[in-house]
């Protein structure tokens, strides 16, 4: 039996594209991962207070708002399977999607596998995390915990100063630690850090630790250019902003990617470079990367699907990508 969608990835992205195409009749199969230790979810599920996601005025803690999400996209019918994906062909149609358990031949696909933050891997940091450590300022920053305390930002591109002049709202002083003397991010943002009266940069160093016992208290600092010279930072959050990895491996020569992995899309809309192959939320947006945008790009990967299914639906049959 050909399925008519199949919808890997379990964040708000795909979790809003099974709510829209079910309730649209086409009886989506949701594969939401097993690899994080049987907990699909995406990146929400790392977080603790949501409060930026509209209809929570008092917040909502990132895991209920991901189960909320989930029993909504189940309540309209979505198959979900706990399993990872292993393979994928889109050579030809109707498509194949193959999980260790089963294989499903699907007319359309739609993608939403996310990106994963970068860490650091510090020796304290699996310890600390969500207790001061944060890959996301905007996510997070606003919490309670990090006001008027003194935060630490590491990394150097627009993100990183991005999320320093994000944090100077709430932060007593943030420092933006870059390994080396010369910032990557845009030339405007790069001025908005440089003159911004709360923000330090130190350069040329790196962080080589976290410190703390219920939430950050400080960090290890070490000078490149002279490793011998270490030096403790005390500080009451740490943000990781040193890229992400959009989750593309199983794609990967199968659809059309920018340079840094991300899966292209057509501009304004979910469509990949194969007809009947779409994208939504992180694994195609390195600017927005927000719940709210994520949920809202699900969406439309539904109804581009939905429609070109409809278009489509007399050449399905034929099995060739056009
Ligand atoms: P980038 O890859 O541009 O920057 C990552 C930064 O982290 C670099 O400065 C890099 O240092 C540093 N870094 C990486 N690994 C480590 C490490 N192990 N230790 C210390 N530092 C490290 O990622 P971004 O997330 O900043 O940006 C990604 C893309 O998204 C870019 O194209 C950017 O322009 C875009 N973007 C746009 C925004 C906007 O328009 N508003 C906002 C945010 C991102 P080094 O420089 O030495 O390599």
């Amino acid at each position: 039996m050909t399925e008519q969608v199949v919808i890997v990835g379990s964040g708000p992205a795909g979790h809003t594209a099974a709510i829209y195409t079910a309730r649209a009749n086409l009886k989506p199969i949701l594969f939401e991962g097993f690899s994080k230790g049987g907990i699909p979810g995406g990146q929400l599920m790392t977080t603790t207070e949501v409060e930026n996601f509209p209809g929570f005025p008092e917040g909502i803690d990132g895991q209920k708002l991901m189960e909320a999400i989930r029993r909504q996209s189940a309540r309209f019918g979505t198959r979900l399977f706990t399993e990872d994906v292993a393979k994928v062909d889109l050579s030809k149609r109707p498509f194949l999607v193959a999980s260790a358990e089963r294989e499903i031949q699907t007319q359309s696909l739609i993608i939403a596998t996310g990106a994963t933050a970068k860490r650091l891997n510090l020796p304290g940091e699996k310890q600390l995390w969500n207790k001061g450590i944060s890959a996301c300022a905007v996510c997070d920053g606003a919490l309670p915990v990090f006001r008027n305390k003194v935060l630490v930002v590491v990394g150097g591109g627009d993100s990183a100063a991005e999320e320093a002049t994000f944090l100077t709202k709430f932060a007593s002083k943030v420092y933006l630690v870059h390994r080396r003397d010369q910032l990557r991010a845009s030339q405007i943002m790069q001025e908005r850090v440089l003159k911004h009266p709360k923000i330090e940069v130190l350069w040329n160093t790196i962080v080589t630790d976290v410190r703390g016992k219920e939430s950050v208290s400080a960090v290890q600092l070490q000078d490149v250019n002279n490793p011998q010279a270490t030096r403790e930072l005390a500080c009451g959050g740490l943000f990781f902003a040193i890229g992400f990895t959009p989750n593309t491996e199983l794609f990967q020569g199968q659809l059309k990617m920018e340079p840094d992995g991300y899966i292209t899309t057509r501009p304004g809309s979910t469509h990949t470079s194969v007809p009947g192959v779409f994208a939504c939320g992180d694994v195609q947006d390195k600017k927005y990367r927000q719940a709210v945008t994520a949920a809202g790009s699900g969406c439309m990967a539904a109804l581009d699907c939905e429609r070109w299914l409809n278009e489509n639906e007399s050449g399905l049959e034929k099995g060739s990508v056009p």
